[in-house]
C-alpha cells in the first residue's frame, strides 16, 4: 500500500491547525504550527485566499486524511461503507479511522505517532487475539485484544511510546495495560471520544454531492 513519506509539519501549517502527526514534538513551542502559522511555499505569507463552500469541505477530508495517514482510495472506500450503514455516516466514518490497528496500537501507547505506530504493526511487532497481524488498516472489533509480541518488547520505541502515552488521555473505549503493552477494545468509539479538529459534516456533504 502506497503511503505518503513528505515532510508531516507541511500539512499543518497548509491546513493552519496542529494535526498531532509528530508526537512529543506537537507540544513544544518547536512546532512549525506556533513558529510560523501559514501555508508553506513561497507565496505562503502572501496569499491569503478566504476558503468558503467546497474549499473547506475538501480542507476537513484533507485534514482526516492526513490525521489517520489514509489516501483517497482507501479514505473513500471508507466514506462509502459508512453511507451504507445505518446511523450517522460521519461519525461511522470516523469510527472506522478510530478503529485502524495503526491508530489503536498508537491510543494504546506503543508509538509517539499514528505514523510510527503504523511501522510498529507493519514490522510484524504486533498481536491480534494471540495472532500476528502486520496490516495498518486492519480493523479491531469489540473484544479484541491487541498486544506487543513477546520478543519485540524490548524495543526502544515502544519505551518512548509508553512515556509519551502516559502523559496523555486513555480513551474510554480502550482497557489499557502499559506494563504489559497490551489493551482490549471495550466498546467501538463514539464521536465525543475522539477529540480531532475535523467537521466530518462537512466531508459528508463532500462526497454525497
Ligand atoms: Fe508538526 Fe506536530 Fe506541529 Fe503538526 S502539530 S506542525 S506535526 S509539530
Amino acid at each position: 500500500m502506497a503511503r505518503y513519506t513528505g515532510a508531516v509539519c507541511r500539512m499543518c501549517r497548509r491546513d493552519g491547525v496542529k494535526l498531532f502527526l509528530k508526537g512529543p514534538k506537537c507540544f513544544t513551542d518547536k512546532c512549525p504550527v506556533e513558529k510560523r502559522n501559514f501555508p508553506p511555499g513561497q507565496h505562503g505569507q502572501t496569499r491569503k485566499a478566504k476558503i468558503v463552500g467546497y474549499g473547506l469541505q475538501l480542507r476537513e477530508k484533507q485534514k482526516a486524511k492526513r490525521i489517520y495517514f489514509t489516501l483517497e482510495g482507501q479514505f473513500r472506500a471508507y466514506y462509502e461503507k459508512a453511507s451504507n450503514k445505518t446511523g450517522v455516516t460521519g461519525e461511522l466514518l470516523l469510527q472506522q479511522l478510530e478503529t485502524r490497528l495503526d491508530n489503536v496500537a498508537y491510543r494504546l501507547g506503543f508509538a509517539i505517532s499514528r505514523r510510527q505506530a503504523r511501522q510498529v504493526v507493519r514490522h510484524g511487532h504486533v498481536n491480534v487475539n494471540g495472532r500476528k497481524v502486520n496490516i495498518p488498516s486492519f480493523q479491531v472489533k469489540v473484544g479484541d485484544v491487541i498486544e506487543i509480541r513477546e520478543n519485540s518488547k524490548k524495543l526502544v520505541i515502544l519505551e518512548g511510546g509508553r512515556d509519551f502515552a502516559s502523559g496523555q488521555t486513555t480513551p474510554s473505549w480502550l482497557e489499557v495495560d502499559r506494563d504489559n503493552f497490551s489493551g482490549k477494545v471495550i466498546a467501538l468509539p463514539k464521536r465525543e471520544d475522539i477529540q480531532l479538529p475535523v467537521n466530518e459534516q462537512l466531508i459528508v456533504e463532500l462526497y454525497s454531492k
